[in-house]
């Protein structure tokens, strides 16, 4: 009789959205905060292993690293019906960065031997999204991540995948770890008794000191900064100042000098993304702009690394944004992405080449590949970031601060790694995009494929049905559809987002509405972005404003004043005499659209 199947899956509990606070003297969130709840992706992976234990039979394990207090997530998992509950408790796991926490998790795995490890796609406490992907690569597991909608069929499991220009459907051979992008909260059905969570401590889980909790961490907090309070959100209902906004979101960037390092000593490396339905995502050219940031003071070259197979225009697209060489990695064709492929190619190169740090996008395919190569290597990778600082520049090793906005709206929480190379995944939105040289071909080197991958996950299907979604990266002005504006008011709204600058996002309650794709959400449990100008339009939550945060100005309109934001929009385009395209789109825009 073969042993019944198990599927493990990851809960932490995180500080109630807008409530955590950090202590300053450790820099770590307080945890012992009874203002603490489980993080809301992982009850949509517990909902997920309850309905694959409906179709199997398996055994729902839940599982938590934390302090005492956590063993609350695990009881609030069990009253949701999960069969069996384990606390990693023990001082020696405190101060865990991501691939600290993987290790601890993947250590039980070990022990465990799970069929499937369920995971919520990000927190809303560190929300780098790479715990998942870290422990597939030290358990050595195929993964999937931003996955929904489970099902196992002739030992084999199939699930869509979201990505940031549609949907994939992928089967995978188990054991494997998948990431949950999104879902449902299953509902208490039990009571819960706190004898039946099993604990276990660093011991139980062998490895030495160094694999856990600060000490086994490659990256650390530096320090924690309040930044002045930005400007708050301003709701208007009409009248609002159009013109003032589009002179924030549209004001020419600075110049910017050429940075030229005459005789640089370190490589920062920008991982580029190729589009499966063609060009680069623009936060390839935000990467670049953000190594840019800083190659001057670390006399640092600028290389962009390229994924792809056949590399066209890039290379001259990449040496005009500011890069000074480029590295193909061959192997891993763009339409045919594979985290495996990516993953081996860019691990070689690494090794080979030894930057001093890599910027990849926080894209869904960065999200992906990133942790894992960070794991595979051992490397310090801060989530999420959205500037860079150089602390002691003028000695030979020079501090990177990857700095990343911590819990609230003027909270900083620079980030320094151990390790060399130091990685970081880029917030999209949070660096202005633009040329600083005329376009002619750099340097190509291109280093051979890396290996034939896995062949453990495989793509049954991909479907591209917002190829444009990505342009948000590039966006200066971004409008925002709150839940219950209707169909009007998006086509308006799409119809004023073709203009290049500015892009169309929706709220999750839009989302959830069925008012809009998944692709353009942006919420807690979505994505952050850092425009110049966010224009919400309608009921905007607390959520929502959050994840906006980091744009300059945030104006959200009242729901019955939508058309009026346009008109005044338009008007101020007019005014300000803006030419070319957008002009012309907002004028469209402004005549009522035939519902
Ligand atoms: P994510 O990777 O976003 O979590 C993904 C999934 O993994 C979760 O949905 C859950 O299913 C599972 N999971 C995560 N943690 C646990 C756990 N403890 N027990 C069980 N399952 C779990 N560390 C870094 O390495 N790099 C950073 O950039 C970074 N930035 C941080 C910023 C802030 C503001 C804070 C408070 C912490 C940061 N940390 C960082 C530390 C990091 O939050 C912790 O290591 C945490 O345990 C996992 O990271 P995460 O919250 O980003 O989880």
């Amino acid at each position: 009789m073969s042993t019944p199947g198990r599927i493990l899956v990851c809960l932490k509990q995180v500080p109630v959205p807008g409530r955590g606070v950090f202590d300053e003297r450790t820099k770590r969130i307080r945890r012992d905060d009874d203002q603490a709840v489980t993080n809301p992706l992982d009850l949509h992976a517990l909902a997920q292993g309850m309905a694959l234990r409906a179709q199997t039979g398996w055994e729902v394990v839940a599982v938590t690293m934390g302090p005492p207090a956590a063993a609350e997530t695990l009881l609030d998992a069990l009253r949701r019906g999960a069969d069996r509950a384990v606390h990693l408790v023990d001082r020696r796991f405190a101060g865990a960065d991501t691939l600290a926490t993987a290790r601890a998790l993947a250590r039980l795995v070990e022990r465990e031997r799970p069929d499937l490890v369920l995971t919520g796609r990000a927190t809303l406490d560190g929300g780098t999204a790479q715990v998942g992907p870290q422990i597939a690569e030290l358990a050595a597991l195929p993964q999937l991540t931003q996955a929904t909608n489970l099902r196992i069929g002739d030992g084999v499991l199939a699930a869509d995948v979201e990505t940031d220009v549609g949907r994939e459907v992928w089967t995978v051979a188990m054991p494997a770890v998948i990431s949950i992008g999104r879902g449902t909260e299953p509902p208490w059905v039990t009571e819960a008794d706190p004898s039946a969570v099993e604990t276990l401590t660093a011991e139980d889980l062998g490895g030495g000191p160094r694999d856990f909790g600060t000490r086994g961490s490659p990256t650390f907090v530096a320090e924690i900064r309040h930044e002045a309070r930005k400007r708050s959100t301003e709701y208007v209902s009409v009248g609002f100042d159009a013109a003032e906004l589009l002179e924030v979101a549209f004001a020419p960037a600075a110049p910017e000098a050429e940075v030229v390092v005459p005789a640089p000593s370190r490589q920062i490396w920008a991982v580029a993304e190729p589009l499966p339905a063609g060009g680069l995502h623009p936060a390839s050219l935000e990467a670049l702009a953000c190594a840019r940031s800083v190659a001057g003071e670390l006399r640092a070259s600028v290389v962009a690394v390229l994924p792809c197979d056949r590399p066209q225009e890039f290379p001259r697209v990449l040496y005009a944004h500011g890069a000074d060489r480029v590295l193909v990695l061959r192997g891993t064709e763009p339409a045919e992405y594979r985290t495996d492929l990516v993953t081996d190619a860019l691990s070689t190169a690494i090794a080979a080449h030894s930057p001093f740090a890599v910027i990849a996008p926080f894209t869904a395919r960065g999200r992906d590949y990133a942790p894992r190569v960070a794991a595979r290597l051992g490397l310090g990778l801060t989530g999420d970031f959205t500037a860079l600082e150089v602390r002691d520049a003028d000695t030979d090793e020079p501090d990177l601060l990857w700095l990343k906005p911590a819990l609230s709206a003027d909270v900083v929480a620079p980030v320094i790694a151990h390790s060399t190379p130091s990685m970081g995944t880029l917030r999209p939105g949070s660096f202005a995009v633009r040329a600083v040289r005329d376009q002619r071909e750099p340097d190509v080197e291109f280093a051979g494929r890396s290996g034939a991958g896995d062949d453990l996950c495989n793509a049954v299907e991909r479907r591209v049905e917002i190829p444009d979604a990505p342009r948000l990266a590039a966006a200066r002005l971004v409008i925002g559809l709150g839940p219950g504006l209707g169909t009007g008011a998006r086509r308006v709204a799409e119809r004023v987002a073709t203009t290049p600058g500015i892009a169309l996002v929706a709220t999750s309650a839009a989302v959830a509405a069925g008012e809009a794709p998944p692709q353009l959400e942006i919420g807690p449990l979505a994505r952050s972005i850092a425009p110049a100008v966010y224009l919400g339009l309608g009921r905007h939550d607390l959520g929502t404003l959050q994840a906006v945060k980091a744009a300059r100005r945030v104006v959200v309109v009242d729901p019955g004043a939508w058309l009026d934001a346009f008109t005044g929009l338009v008007d101020a385009v007019v005014t300000a005499n803006v030419e070319g395209v957008l002009l012309d789109l907002l004028l469209a825009a402004s005549r009522p659209v035939a519902s």
